[in-house]
């Protein structure tokens, strides 16, 4: 028994609005079903959120002894220039020549994230970033 028909039998009076009592308890339900799938995303999108927000700060952080510069990390040596040598901004691993045989990037071995520069300009690109300490 629905709740509209709870109300009916205790109120008889409002009988001649039974079909719209009705429709509004069943749009009521729906929308009610709606609510709930809409609360159990927000709350997986909430948690994606997250996990995003940690990831990109951990991202964001520049170790010490390394500069950050043309979307990788460089290590500064002890003459206070950097190593030739381009790190994953996410991993701070080295990132490796790909394909291995004739590279055209620079890609972490990790995460696979590839240097936005190509593998030729690298040395252009050091050098760029050498210039701006
Ligand atoms: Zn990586």
């Amino acid at each position: 028994m629905s709740r509209t028909h709870d109300i009916l039998k205790t109120h008889p009076e409002a009988n001649p609005a039974k079909e719209a009592l009705l429709a509004w308890e069943e749009e009521y339900d729906q929308l009610r079903e709606t609510v709930s799938e809409l609360h159990g995303k927000n709350e997986a999108l909430q948690d994606q959120l997250a996990g995003l927000e940690q990831k990109l700060s951990a991202a964001k952080e520049t170790p010490e002894g390394y500069v950050a510069g043309q979307g990788a990390l460089w290590l500064v040596g002890a003459d206070g220039r950097v190593e030739k040598l381009a790190y994953c901004p996410t991993c701070k691993l080295v990132m490796t020549p790909f394909p291995s045989d004739y590279p055209v990037a620079l890609v972490c071995t990790a995460c696979k994230h590839k240097a936005p520069f190509a593998y030729q300009d690298l040395e252009e690109t050091w050098a760029g970033v050498n210039s701006t300490l």
